[in-house]
């Protein structure tokens, strides 16, 4: 059996999903949800010719009482087998839009990215909850992006895109996340009713010594920006990567280069300092 750090067994499988550990982990995250008790960090995500902030991602943190910090990757996949997602997705939704209420109060003007799961697509009641948490906090959809993996979407296409218009009827936009890192290709991605690209980490990391690396990055902005999208690289960890991704034409760059994702109030104070910069280069 394999453990993670946790002692949990984490298998893919659903023969695990009865392992104690895991019932008795998915039921602390349905009541740490319902109390409140988890928390959105914020990344930045900025305009790679101008330096601008243009957007900020939400990402899930939870401080288990007893384990401690548990990664994101590893409860998601167990919230989404036994149906938690659910909730941890309407949670998410709005904590991120009621951040996004202060952020704009406090003068950012960039959108927000909500990270959602694949199985969030067959609940039909999500564009409805979207749109009442819209109007609730009077936030324009057009400022709200979903990111969906590519491999999600891959999981069922034909009902997938329905899901997704239905969605995106609601004004938010759409990106793909995580593009390049499963099978799909492009000519496939337009088809969905997406915005935004992000190439995924795993192309970026060694963007510098692997020429093929490169290659595919390049082909995927040229084919990207052809079909209309915008491009976002994630994972840029140094500036010589940022200033290839800026000469190989990407949009946009998210990464530790830039900033870590940060809790509420840090991001606050970032972005108070990347306001005031922005003000003074005019
Ligand atoms: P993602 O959406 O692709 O998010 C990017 C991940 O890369 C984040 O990890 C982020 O902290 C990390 N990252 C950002 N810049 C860098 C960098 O320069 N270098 C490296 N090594 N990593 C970087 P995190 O926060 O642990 O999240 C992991 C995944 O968990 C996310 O991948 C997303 O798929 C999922 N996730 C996170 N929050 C949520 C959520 O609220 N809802 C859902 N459904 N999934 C979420
Ligand atoms: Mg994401
Ligand atoms: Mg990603
Ligand atoms: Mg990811």
């Amino acid at each position: 059996n394999k453990k993670n750090k946790h002692g949990i067994s984490f298998y893919s499988k659903e023969q695990d999903i009865y392992h104690e550990g895991r019932l008795t982990l998915m039921s602390n995250l349905r009541q740490d949800l319902a109390d409140d008790r988890l928390e959105l960090f914020y990344q930045p995500k900025l305009a790679s010719t101008t330096g601008r902030v243009v957007g900020m991602e939400a990402l899930i943190r939870w401080n288990h009482q007893q384990l401690g910090f548990i990664p994101p990757d590893e409860f998601i996949l167990l919230a989404e087998e036994t149906g938690v997602i659910s909730q941890l997705t309407r949670w998410v939704i709005n904590r991120a839009l009621s951040d996004f209420v202060q952020f704009r109060a406090e003068g950012y003007e960039g959108d927000i990215s909500i990270n959602i799961s694949a199985r969030n697509l067959s609940e039909s009641d999500l564009p409805g909850y979207l749109t009442s948490k819209l109007s609730e906090y009077q936030i324009p959809a057009n400022k709200v992006i979903l990111e969906l993996t590519e491999t999600a979407v891959m999981e069922d296409p034909e009902s997938g895109i329905v899901a997704l218009n239905a969605l995106t009827d609601t004004g938010i936009n759409l990106s793909i996340d995580d593009f390049g890192a499963g099978y799909s290709s492009l000519s496939y991605l337009k088809r969905l009713p997406a915005t935004e690209i992000k190439l995924d980490r795993s192309l970026i990391t060694d963007i510098l010594s692997s020429e093929s690396d490169r290659v595919i990055v390049q082909t995927s902005i040229d084919m990207a920006h052809n079909l209309g999208y915008d491009l976002v690289a994630e994972g840029v960890e140094t500036q010589e990567v940022l200033d290839l991704l800026t000469s190989m034409k990407c949009d946009k760059i998210q990464g530790y280069h830039l900033s870590r994702p940060l809790d509420r109030e840090a991001m606050s104070a970032w972005l108070e300092e990347a306001l005031n910069t922005a003000c003074e280069n005019n």
